[in-house]
């Protein structure tokens, strides 16, 4: 082996995570921080939980919330429009009728 170009091994090194929990191994760093392990990461524990550091889901929720609102609203004034369409066209039908 080469002398100089190694890093340092450190056969005890330690990862620790959010969590809380610890582990051991061998590496060229001496501490390691983790946000998710196979302790607390969703897939394993099997509960829902989202991994959200920057709050992009919530602000994408409320995006989707606001969003929802608008849809209903659009809906409802469509359904106005078609109303007072049909409402036209039966006026124009009935005037038709009257003419002839
Ligand atoms: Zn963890």
């Amino acid at each position: 082996m080469k002398t100089g170009i190694h890093p340092t091994y450190y056969k005890e090194s330690v990862i620790t995570c959010g969590c809380g929990a610890t582990i051991t191994v061998g590496s060229v760093k001496n501490e390691i921080n983790i946000d998710v392990c196979a302790n607390c990461h969703p897939f394993y524990t099997g509960k829902k939980k989202r991994i959200d550091s920057t709050g992009r889901v919530d602000r994408f929720e409320k995006l989707a919330k606001k969003t929802e609102g608008l849809r209903e609203n659009t809906r409802s004034k469509r359904e106005k429009l078609l109303e007072k369409s049909k409402k036209k066209t039966e006026k124009i039908d009935a005037s038709l009728e009257t003419s002839k």
